[in-house]
């Protein structure tokens, strides 16, 4: 067999194998549905792969993208250092009014820097201010109509041997299906062709999660 087949037997598996989610994640994920009504947040095994990624990686500087309640800035802060800084960028003040009150349970609000906002905006402050080529890596996890303009200006500011993280990128398998045809698709298999080909970085796409994409800048 070329490739494996992932049916709900090896899915819960694997899921099984790639989960230290403690109490305090638990309660994050279940306060998060009981007051938005919504899971946008990565999975437990995604969350796996950023504590292993993160343990490799040793970042000082994290920039991450689409914040929502917190759970994966939430994950990476407790799997960083105390001087590692994460800048969180997000627009939703309710939402991340609520990853607040985690960092602060979880002792790791010191880590993070909240940026309220158009992250498009914060990013281009960001790139005006003396960041640029600053940071170890990035998670890009907000709007995918701006995923592309999000990754050259994360690129911008990351460092030479940098990683970054996007998120969504198969979208359900859809980007897949020539039938399937809307404007979140459309930029995301815009984003995935552009990168399959682009000199200035290798990328890889992972089927973990609905897709992630792990990129180096050369
Ligand atoms: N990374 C989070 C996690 O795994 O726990 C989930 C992020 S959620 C999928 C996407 C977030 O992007 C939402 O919280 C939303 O408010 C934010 N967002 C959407 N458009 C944005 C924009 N233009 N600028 C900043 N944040 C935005
Ligand atoms: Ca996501």
């Amino acid at each position: 067999m070329k490739y494996l087949k992932f049916d709900d037997q090896l899915n819960q598996y694997i899921s099984k194998h790639n989960n230290q989610d403690d109490d305090l994640l638990k309660e994050l994920r279940e306060l998060t549905y009981q007051k938005t009504g919504r899971r946008m947040m990565i999975s437990p095994d995604q969350a796996q792969f950023f504590r292993t990624l993160l343990a490799l990686i040793k970042p000082k500087k994290i920039l991450e993208i689409g914040v929502f309640t917190g759970y994966s800035s939430t994950v990476m802060a407790r799997s960083v250092p105390d001087d590692t800084r994460i800048v969180a960028c997000d627009i939703s003040e309710e939402w991340t009014a609520i990853a607040k009150e985690f960092w602060i349970k979880a002792n790791i609000d010191h880590k993070i820097s909240l940026r309220l906002g158009n992250a498009n905006q914060t990013l281009s402050d960001l790139i005006d201010s003396d960041n640029i080529s600053t940071f170890d890596m990035a998670f890009i996890d907000a709007d995918k109509i701006s995923y592309d303009s999000y990754f050259e200006k994360a690129y911008q500011l990351l460092k030479p041997g940098g990683t970054i993280i996007i998120d969504n990128v198969l979208w359900k398998g859809t980007v897949a299906d020539p039938e399937r045809i809307d404007d979140d698709i459309t930029a995301l298999r815009q984003l995935n062709d552009k990168l399959a080909a682009d000199p200035r970085v290798q990328s890889t796409l992972l089927p973990i999660g609905d897709g992630m994409l792990m990129i180096a800048k050369l």
